[in-house]
């Protein structure tokens, strides 16, 4: 199997952007979600944004999104976040593995994510594939399509004053989509439900055929 000539260049963007990510913080939500009422910040969770291999080691990207609890309906809400409903990573790197798997097998999609550094298994690529919660737009660049997504936050990133980091606000005006999820406590509805299964599928990293249940549309 012979992947296509990537220019380096496309490799460093990616890793670039990505890395800039490191510990940015989502701390905005102007009022629940649910039924408009002021919210009261609860806690921070620590969310897992990619997964890379950086000079050889393995490194997750984590980024930090503030939960609120509503002060009228007790509802506990997430911070406008770079994420999918119920999914793990984040959405530019969730709209590369959609955007390449458009034009190449989920199999070869992979290693190509793996010559810009990025871990992601096939059948999590499937999965997301297979349920892409929005359009996503994407354009060529250097030959190879990307994700509008992707392309936004990179120059962002390369304008950026050197070593001032990036702002969670500017990420989610740069992302085009600022959502804001349920944080439930305790019984999993169905979006974290599918979210366990991508970390499932995330920790075995393995035997796509097991996985193909994962990929089922519903
Ligand atoms: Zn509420």
């Amino acid at each position: 199997m012979r992947l296509p000539a990537i220019p380096p260049m496309l490799g460093d963007l990616i890793r670039t952007t990505l890395l800039a990510m490191d510990g940015v913080s989502f701390t905005h939500l102007p009022a629940c979600p649910r039924c408009g009422g002021p919210v009261k910040r609860h806690d921070l969770k620590e969310k897992r944004f990619a997964r890379m291999r950086v000079n050889g080691d393995e490194k997750d990207i984590h980024v930090f999104v503030a939960r609120f609890r509503c002060r009228a309906c007790g509802g506990f809400w997430y911070a406008r976040e770079p994420f999918y409903e119920g999914v793990r990573f984040g959405i530019p790197v969730v709209d590369l593995a959609i955007t390449l798997s458009r034009i190449h097998p989920y199999h070869r999609t992979e290693k190509i994510l793996a010559s810009f550094g990025l871990i992601i298994d096939r059948g999590t690529i499937r999965m997301y594939a297979r349920r892409a919660q929005r359009e996503v737009p994407a354009t060529d660049l250097l030959g190879m399509p990307l994700p509008i997504s992707l392309l936004s936050l990179s120059n962002l990133v390369s304008r950026r004053p050197k070593g001032s980091p990036v702002t969670g606000a500017e990420v989610l005006a740069a992302l085009g989509f600022p959502p804001a999820h349920r944080a439930a406590e305790h019984p999993p509805p169905p979006p974290q439900e599918r979210d366990e299964g991508d970390e499932k599928d995330q920790e075995k990293g393995g035997d796509p055929g097991e996985k193909e249940h994962h990929g089922q549309p519903e």
